[in-house]
């Protein structure tokens, strides 16, 4: 059970619309605080899209994703799951980036998630663009290559962009798998699709063992079928889980920099996640919501949505460890 100095505050208490917005109404505890100590699950905003390669904003999504994390409850309406009574969740705060730095914003971001894997933390994050997943990842598996189950429609296993610039937010698995932060054989990549000028991230994928699942599989097989699949890649041993909000439908996830039509409704982007039940799950995150294309704030309400689903596979999943 966890500590009730860690319980989000209640709509009864403070109606969902007051207070300083935090994720999902949690105490803001930061790495220096003294109750650092007791936190399982850390929620952390990455404010950067310093890897954006076309249409920017996403560093704006953690503001945004925490003033709609306001509205979400104590417990999951589908599966049951009540994650803050299982372990201690706190939000951490942003993860400080240099806009005016690439280089210099992965080097703070991998040191701050050093730091959050030294104190025992399991972080969730919400990003930024999908380059932050790669200091996280140099962060979290710097000892030993871990698992991956990644949702995009886009791969983002290039090498590089623009002359040699190899950090971009389409290549930041490339680097994963080169630094020895992934292991190829266990990462499986769900919702591919889209418009591309030439097949070398696929073919990249291929030569080293990560399993691509195109939309146009996982529309044929069903959503059970092919979570079962990448459970069993996976595994029992160490997971990431990275989700790009473009896997979704842009008729649901509009605001998003690469949208790509013909993808899943709102519905379908929450069951994939509760079919991780079972999953070790050292971490995720949620990341691309560009609140400067998100008119109606629609795209962040699902974004959190997410990030709520992710956080009840990961409770249970600290708590069952922390069991054993
Ligand atoms: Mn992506
Ligand atoms: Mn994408």
């Amino acid at each position: 059970m966890s500590d009730t100095f860690f319980h989000p505050v209640s709509g009864f208490d403070l109606p969902r619309f007051a207070g300083v917005a935090t994720f999902m109404r949690l105490p803001h505890v930061p790495l220096e605080d003294p109750r650092i100590k007791d936190v399982a699950i850390g929620l952390i905003g990455a404010p950067w899209d310093g890897g954006t390669t076309n249409r920017p904003g996403p560093r704006h999504g953690p503001r945004q994703l925490r003033d709609l994390s306001t509205m979400i409850r104590a417990g999951n309406g589908a599966t049951g799951v009540r994650p803050f009574e299982l372990v201690n969740c706190a939000d951490l705060g942003d993860v400080a980036p240099n806009p005016a730095d690439l280089m210099d914003s992965l080097n703070r971001m991998s040191d701050f998630y050093t730091r959050v894997k030294q104190a025992g933390i399991v972080p969730l994050t919400a990003g930024g663009d999908h380059l932050c997943s790669l200091p996280i990842l140099r962060g979290l598996a710097s000892d030993a290559p871990v698992g991956m189950i990644h949702f995009d429609s886009h791969t983002d296993l290039f090498d590089s962009y623009f002359n040699g610039s190899r950090f971009t937010h389409g290549t930041p698995f490339r680097r994963a798998i080169e630094e020895g932060l992934l292991d190829p054989k266990r990462v499986v990549q769900i919702g591919i699709r889209g418009t591309s000028y030439d097949t070398e991230d696929k073919d990249f994928a291929h030569s080293v063992g990560v399993r691509l699942i195109t939309i146009e599989e996982f529309f044929a097989r069903g959503i059970e079928d092919v979570m079962a699949e990448a459970r069993e890649i996976v595994g029992q041993a160490p997971t990431y889980v990275t989700y790009d909000i473009d896997f979704v439908d842009p008729a649901f996830a509009p605001g998003t920099g690469t949208p790509e039509v013909g993808g899943p409704n709102s519905f379908q982007a929450l069951q994939v996640v509760r079919e991780l039940a079972g999953v070790n799950v050292i971490g995720a995150d949620l990341v691309e919501v560009s609140p400067p294309f998100d008119a109606s704030g629609g795209t962040a309400w699902l974004g959190i949505s997410i990030m709520f689903e992710l956080l009840c596979i990961m409770a249970t999943a600290v708590s069952n460890r922390r069991g054993v």
